[in-house]
């Protein structure tokens, strides 16, 4: 008989079945809210001028193929880095932080979960409530019990800010806290930067582990606005995991060009735990991929590509904007008393828009209009063409 015989048939991933259930509908005026990635005002996948003329530079100069170091291009981590610290941090100068190539943010918090888990062992993961449906699926995977601190409120569309700092007090001391440094998917809520000085030091205090997660940077208020919260963690001399992407920022899904970055206690200890990272990478993948990589590099260290690159990201940061203000107005242009005004607070690609699993169905049904069932809408797949359409839909199935 077969090996595989007793192999159980995994649940499907729900926002992959959403894509596909979108994708047989035949209805030409379908729209697709549930994805997780930016369109432009097309409807389509950019590709960024930066990233081209990356690409056009590294085409005259080819190279072969080698392997890349086990850690990856020296170039590209170190600008990671010095997006997430600023270039100036001291975190870098005093060698207190060190930067691995990953594939992708979710290969960061993969590569991060594995080396906690030799050094915490019995440890467990708090993750917000909600999160990426993936962090509970990743931690658990590394052999984590996963729990969760409260996060959002759906009274308020909201943060549950009283409730969030009195579940992380009550997590014991090494639980490993995985935070959303910006743009909060899936419910695009942030805390002020005040309530992250109260968060970090709650983290502090209970001698637990922050695990930043940024895979936004630069969708929210700014590239440098935007790694805030990783700042004022450093500032405070903490020890910290953060796993960053580049997937969004750059339009490079399929590269699965991230970040992990680490900041420790001092130039001594990094050497130990950069050892140990690629050792955790070696016998996972043994090194990433050229081509990604080298894009980025060459982005972020090419200062008038980095020009380029942040204007662009500046341009899809403000379109975003500009559809969260349209939808609202539209929304109550058509008459609707419910007050969407929270939409335009949230931050990033994603808004929890506060509509029921019914009223998803029915926009599906009804109007072609795919969300996810907890009411995530990506708000950066509106558009000039579809926003009419969609903000007359949301009205006819709250009212
Ligand atoms: N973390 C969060 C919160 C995300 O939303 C995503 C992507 O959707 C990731 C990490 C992973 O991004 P990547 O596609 O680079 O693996």
């Amino acid at each position: 008989s077969s090996i595989f015989a007793s192999v159980e048939l995994a649940p499907r991933d729900p926002i992959l079945g959403l894509n596909e259930q979108f994708k047989a509908d035949t209805r030409p005026t379908k729209v697709n809210l549930g994805v997780g990635v930016y369109y432009d005002d097309a409807g389509r996948i950019p590709l960024l001028k930066a990233v081209r003329q990356a690409e056009a530079r590294l085409f005259e100069q080819a190279e072969p193929r080698n392997y890349l170091p086990i850690d990856g291009i020296p170039g590209y981590n170190n600008g990671a880095r010095a997006l997430l610290l600023g270039a100036g941090s001291p975190l870098i100068a005093e060698h207190r932080s060190l930067t691995v190539q990953t594939l992708g943010g979710t290969g960061a918090l993969k590569v991060g979960a594995d080396f906690l888990k030799q050094i915490l062992p019995n440890a467990q993961v708090a993750i917000s409530n909600p999160s990426w449906a993936n962090h509970q699926a990743l931690f658990a995977a590394a052999g984590f019990p996963v729990v969760s601190y409260d996060y959002y409120d759906a009274a308020t569309h909201g943060l549950n800010f009283d409730g969030m700092l009195a579940s992380l007090r009550a997590l014991p001391a090494g639980t490993i806290v995985v935070l959303h440094a910006c743009c909060h998917n899936p419910t695009g809520v942030d805390p002020t930067l005040e309530q992250w000085q109260d968060i970090a030091r709650t983290l502090q205090a209970g001698q637990l582990v922050p695990f930043l997660d940024i895979a936004y940077q630069g969708f929210g208020a700014g590239i440098e606005e935007d790694a805030a919260v990783v700042r004022l963690f450093a500032d405070l001399g903490m020890t910290m995991f953060i796993s960053s992407s580049f997937s969004k920022s750059f339009s490079l899904y399929g590269e699965r060009v991230g970040a992990l970055t680490l900041v420790t206690g001092g130039d001594e200890e990094s050497t130990r735990v950069l050892s140990q990272l690629k050792r955790v990478i070696r016998t996972n993948y043994s090194n990433p991929p050229t081509h990604g990589g080298a894009l980025v590099s060459t982005v972020l260290n090419t200062p008038e590509l980095y020009a380029l690159w942040a204007e662009e990201l500046a341009g899809m940061r403000d379109r975003i904007r500009a559809m969260r203000h349209q939808l609202v107005e539209k929304i109550q242009a058509q008459g609707v008393s419910q007050d969407f005004s929270f939409v335009k607070a949230q931050r990033g690609m994603f808004s929890y828009s506060g509509l029921t699993k019914d009223q998803v169905e029915r926009l599906r049904e009804e109007f072609g209009i795919y969300a996810v069932g907890s009411g995530r809408i990506c708000v950066a797949a509106l558009n000039s063409g579809n926003i009419d359409y969609v903000a007359e839909a949301i009205a006819r199935v709250i009212k």
